[in-house]
């Protein structure tokens, strides 16, 4: 973490560097994303420890085997496996067409849903490996003024 000009706090997430100010924490735009008070963020999915199912969020009992016994915290990716995809032509404000929005099952056992960046769609395929990248979810921010920090996907060795 750098202190930067006029109290801003540059901070590593995954490959990039997301910029806040000191009243500013960034806040998760999935529920399976953890940012720590620097800025940097992970992937993290729950583990049942009766089983090895893993989600994206706590729940009081396991969805699998139905077992009380506390999930724990797993880190997920950034390596991961294309599930399933769907290349999406509905268009909406910001957003270019086509892209593709893949299910992808993360190192670890997490499967998470997000848009598959750098390849063509009709390139996609069946066990295609990605990486998870961390980032500014479009640079949006909440209303306080904060920044979401979100994630996509690349094939393996493209880069962000
Ligand atoms: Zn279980």
């Amino acid at each position: 973490m750098e202190r930067g000009m006029q109290g801003r706090i540059e901070a590593p997430v995954g490959r990039r560097t997301l910029v806040q100010s000191d009243k500013t924490q960034a806040q998760p735009a999935h529920k399976a994303i953890r940012v720590a008070a620097d800025g940097s963020a992970v992937i993290e999915g729950r583990k049942c420890v009766d089983c090895g199912a893993v989600v994206a969020d706590a729940t009081m009992a396991c969805r699998a085997c139905g077992s009380r016994t506390p999930l724990e915290a797993v880190r997920a990716g950034p390596g991961g496996k294309v599930f399933s995809w769907s290349v999406i032509h509905r268009s909406y404000p910001g957003i270019p067409v086509p892209f593709v929005s893949a299910i992808v099952d993360l190192d670890g056992g997490l499967t998470l849903k997000g848009t598959l960046r750098g390849i063509a769609p009709e390139a996609v395929h069946p066990d295609l490996a990605v990486e998870a990248v961390i980032d500014d979810a479009g640079g949006i921010l909440d209303k306080e003024g904060r920044p979401y920090v979100g994630f996509h996907f690349v094939p393996k060795g493209v880069g962000q």
